[in-house]
């Protein structure tokens, strides 16, 4: 499989490759050159198989020619059985053909998990042949960077830094991060916000000089193919527990970068009947504006009750873009460089083609509050502010009752115990039982001035090479 660039210019790559940069050169984000297609009959036939084995399935036609048969089977099995729940991702029905999938079960509690895990290990699978060793540096507004750490920590051709706000993570978040004590893995707490982690890690993947040339670093939030990838097998999954190929599906999705959602897109591509995907935000609507009104438009970032979807913009949204112009590298170009000086539309009749697959809804911490509240007095269960969103978007903007419709539930609600308790049900979420010593284990991180330059020094000082 080779993959090519969403802005047309920069070379195109196999999968080893992909898997290894951040950004294409020309600043697009890679997709695959061609989608593999399976037909009803072929996705019919994978009914009733274990998780691993479907995630083989539907994955392979990614990787084939970088990696044998054989060793991508060994690693999937090894990726999804630390999953704490023999199905991986269980469905729990909230209502007659309304659904919650928890892909929450991993590691760190998030559904980032079903990505991360995987990458660690395709990550030590290429470096271990090609005898190389990689930097991961990335930013983390809490979920991806301990999912990431998590992912990597057995990696021993990767170090790993993480770069958090300091003092402006949850506890839980930051000691998920913090208590994973591997010689490889730096948790750097930078006196600054979000934006300005990103925006050192931006600068540093633009210019990587300070390593000497001696490493490369590589990405590991969802503009990393391989993490797109891995979200593409739990919408199989859900449709073939749910009646699915043979009836259609509808998948309501907490979204933040677009990229577990673009992965409900990819799977509907692929061939699975998908007749609805609804894009759930918080008061960062950007995706929704755009959705209900064709008006592409950068807002200020607004603080949440649901943190992990605090954004301005979407980054993987670039990658529908480019289908929406029928794959035209230039056309995403000049209307990206467009949407940096002021609002931008596309071509109405692109809009609508958008519009016959998704719907959006934006949510407040106030609904958010009441449908924790209102899913919690129906049904004693409890969900996360993201996956809440999710719920109340599916019920605004549900087309066909006949429909199952699907929430991602895309993290477990003992992360964000803040949220559930403004939601007042009177009950505070359990840490589940591999977490339960979260508060006593020890921590390490490092807390750094919000400068480029000392950032740079200390990982040129700090990577196993150096
Ligand atoms: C990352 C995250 C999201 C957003 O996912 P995207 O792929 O960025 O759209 C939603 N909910 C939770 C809990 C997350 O950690």
């Amino acid at each position: 499989m080779r993959y090519i660039s969403t802005r047309g210019e920069a070379p195109s790559l196999g999968f080893e490759d992909v898997l290894l940069t951040g950004l294409a050169t020309d600043g697009g984000l890679y997709v695959p050159e061609s989608l593999p297609h399976f037909s009803l009959e072929t996705i019919r036939s994978w009914r009733g198989l274990p998780y691993h084995e479907l995630a083989f399935n539907v994955m392979y036609p990614f990787v084939e020619g970088a990696i044998p048969e054989a060793d991508f089977r060994v690693m999937l099995k090894d990726t999804y059985s630390v999953f704490a729940h023999q199905s991986v991702a269980p469905l729990v029905q909230l209502d007659s053909n309304e659904w919650v999938m928890e892909l929450f079960r991993g590691p760190t509690l998030a559904f980032k998990d079903f990505a991360l895990q995987l990458l660690g290990r395709l990550l030590d699978y290429v470096l271990e042949k090609r005898k190389q060793h990689v930097v991961i540096m990335g930013a983390t507004s809490g979920d991806t960077g301990s999912a990431a750490i998590e992912g990597c920590r057995r990696c021993e051709h990767v170090d790993i830094f993480i770069l958090h706000p300091h003092q402006r993570v949850s506890e839980v978040q930051r000691r998920q991060m913090t208590t994973v004590l591997g010689d490889n893995i730096h948790n750097l707490a930078i006196k600054g916000n979000f934006d300005d982690c990103q925006r050192m890690v931006k600068e540093s993947f633009g210019n990587q000089g300070f390593l000497g040339g001696k490493t490369q670093l590589v990405a590991v939030n969802s503009i990393n193919w391989a993490r797109i990838m891995a979200q593409i097998v739990y919408y199989f999954q859900a449709s073939l527990a749910l009646g699915g190929p043979d009836r259609s599906l509808a998948f309501s999705v907490p979204t933040g970068n677009f990229g577990d959602i673009f992965a409900g897109y990819l799977a509907r591509q692929m061939g699975l009947p998908i007749s609805q995907l609804v894009i759930a935000t918080n008061r960062n609507d950007i995706l929704h504006r755009f959705m209900s009104g064709n008006r592409y438009e950068q807002h200020q970032l607004e603080h949440t009750l649901s943190p992990s979807m605090d954004i301005m913009v979407s980054s993987n949204f670039e990658r529908l873009l480019f289908d929406l112009h029928g794959r035209d590298g230039a056309l995403v170009k000049d209307l990206l460089e467009r949407a940096k000086a002021g609002p931008v539309s596309i071509e109405d009749y692109r809009w609508k083609q958008a519009r016959q697959l998704f719907d959006s809804a934006a949510v407040d911490d106030e609904n958010t509050c009441a449908t924790i509240r209102q899913v919690f007095e129906a049904n004693e269960y409890l969900l996360d502010p993201h996956t809440a969103i999710g719920v109340k978007a599916a019920r605004e903007c549900r087309r066909d009752t006949a429909v199952p419709m699907v929430t991602l539930g895309t993290a477990h609600p003992a992360k964000f115990p803040d949220a559930v308790d403004r939601a007042g049900v009177g009950v505070s979420p359990a840490l589940p039982h591999h977490m339960a010593d979260l508060f006593e284990r020890e921590e390490r991180y490092q807390v750094l001035e919000n400068d480029l330059g000392v950032v740079q020094d200390f990982l040129a000082k700090h990577w196993k090479g150096a």
